[in-house]
């Protein structure tokens, strides 16, 4: 089984770093163990009859199914398989794990889909995308991205020293490869992945060109350094039943001289080709459509569980209470009707292959980064108190004061233990470390809203919708004399 295989890969030398302490066996290690057997799981669907049509797809030539992330697609039915593969994961964790490395294989699978309008960037390109997107098809790669560089002085540039000596850059070239030193934030599933996609989120200048590539790098390569921050996984699952599956680690990258062979150099040297790279319809409607599909999961969870508090404590009567769940739902339509017009308004790039429409997908990423704070919010307004009423545990429901557990925790339309268990898992999503996380991702993993809303208008054809402002206003001065006399 893949998962099984999965799990032992991870043995592979990698240097990862919690709490002042080398990871050894990260399997085993409290902070990963559930998080991993949650991966397992996911992965073995792929092997399973019931369930590998939809997460998967059969690699052409062979008996083996791919996850859905590796199909490029040509028709709409091939679109909707990559569709369902993301929704059938998503839908499997809740929408809590959002870097199940579908996103990062999609981006890949997108840049070999391109690799023809990419050619003129590198004469190796079309090659080293296409050996690699079958080695990671083929080997069921994890994969994961690190583009933002680390947060030192964002007044500052890379002209200043300080920087550009911390950013990733290359140090030397040798037969073999490039040398590279610096740090990469952040790498969601870093300890856990195979391979690192790298690059630039910044438009680096044209002199920057040390800062310039596109690599990818194995976990594993000699010093690469995966710095984590605190775990929020929790092993008590009747308390916390989401952190104890769910909690897909963070990571700082240190790249303390470590070698790219060429093979994985995809693009080197070139801020104009690195920013073409990053700008690639194809590339970006594929991997993005994967962000909004899982988001849609999300959204249902959080509103299955303020409908489900609602219920359990008789308030869904209440007028304030219906408008909220109401918006609740509102959310939900919207980004579905997005992902629905982005798929339904796909068209063929010039090589043929079918990209959903990405201005659909970038509202619905853009849109959740207020949703789901609000749908947070909302959760919080219909539980009220009662998510610090919950008690520490369940234990108390089988000691001494049982009796009064189940007499003073009883809810309007559930037993004191499933009102008592639902509140812990309300609070799982909006209060705990690892709801905080949460928050956080969705705000930001898109990239930073306010200049993606900002670069939105920057794009737009602006003149299309302020020609007819300005003709109306012809219309009416010359009809107005008043104003035609000014
Ligand atoms: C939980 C989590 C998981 C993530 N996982 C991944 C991952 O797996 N892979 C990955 O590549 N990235 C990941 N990211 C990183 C994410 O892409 C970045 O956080 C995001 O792009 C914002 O960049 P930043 O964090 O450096 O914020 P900054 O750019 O430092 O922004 C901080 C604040 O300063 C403001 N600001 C900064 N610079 C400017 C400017 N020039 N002009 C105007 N305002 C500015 C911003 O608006 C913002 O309010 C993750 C982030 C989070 C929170």
């Amino acid at each position: 089984m893949r998962g099984e295989r999965f799990l032992s890969s991870l043995n592979d030398g990698r240097t990862v770093w919690l709490e002042g302490k080398k990871v050894s066996a990260i399997q085993e290690h409290p902070a990963f163990k559930g998080t991993l057997h949650t991966i397992k799981d996911l992965f073995n669907m792929l092997d399973n009859p019931a369930t590998q049509e939809e997460v998967g797809f059969r690699v052409p030539g062979t008996d083996r199914y791919a996850h859905g992330s590796f199909l490029v697609p040509h028709t709409p039915e091939q679109l909707a398989r990559r569709s369902s593969s993301f929704a059938r994961w998503s839908s499997e964790t809740s929408g809590m794990m959002s870097r199940l490395s579908d996103y990062a294989r999609s981006l890949v699978t997108g840049w070999y889909s391109a690799r023809h309008q990419l050619a003129g960037l590198d004469p190796h390109f079309a090659d080293k995308i296409a050996a690699y997107y079958e080695q990671a098809r083929d080997n069921d790669l994890f994969l994961t991205t690190a583009i933002i560089d680390p947060q030192i002085d964002r007044s500052g540039n890379l002209d200043d020293k300080r920087i550009s000596e911390r950013f990733l850059h290359v140090v030397r070239e040798t037969k073999e490869g490039i040398v590279v030193r610096g740090a990469k934030m952040i790498a969601t599933g870093a300890p856990y992945t195979h391979d690192f996609v790298i690059f630039s989120f910044l438009q680096f200048q044209s002199h920057n060109r040390n800062h310039a590539h596109v690599l990818i790098v194995p976990a594993n390569s000699a010093g690469l350094h995966i710095v984590c921050r605190e775990s929020f996984a929790d092993a008590r699952e009747q308390n916390h039943p989401l952190s104890a599956k769910y909690d897909e680690m963070d990571a700082v990258l240190f790249f303390d001289d470590v070698l790219i062979p060429w093979e994985r150099v995809l693009l080197y040297g070139n801020p104009e080709h690195v920013l073409a790279l990053r700008a690639n319809k194809t590339a970006n409607a594929l991997a993005f459509h994967q962000n909004v599909v899982r988001f849609t999961a999300k959204l249902e969870f959080v509103t299955g569980v303020a409908f489900a508090v609602a219920e359990s404590i008789g308030t869904t009567g209440f007028l304030h209470i219906q408008e909220k769940l109401g918006e609740l739902l509102t959310q939900i339509d919207v980004i579905k009707a997005l992902i629905i017009a982005a798929e339904t308004k796909a068209v063929p790039d010039v090589s043929g292959v079918l990209v959903p429409d990405l201005s659909y997908i970038e509202t619905a990423r853009s849109l959740g980064t207020k949703y789901y704070p609000r749908a947070v919010e909302i959760l919080q307004i219909v539980g009220g108190g009662g998510f610090v009423q919950a008690p520490s545990g369940v234990e108390d429901f089988y000691g001494p004061i049982s009796e009064l557990m189940h007499r003073y925790f009883e809810g309007a339309s559930v037993s004191a233990e499933k009102k008592v268990q639902l509140f812990k898992l309300a609070w799982d999503l909006i209060g705990s470390s690892l709801g905080a996380r949460h928050l956080l991702y969705e705000r930001f993993y898109a990239g930073d809203p306010i200049r993606g809303l900002a670069n939105q208008y920057n794009a737009f054809d602006k003149s299309s919708l302020t020609e007819p402002i300005w003709r109306l206003l012809k219309q009416t001065s010359k009809g107005g004399a008043a104003w035609s006399a000014k």
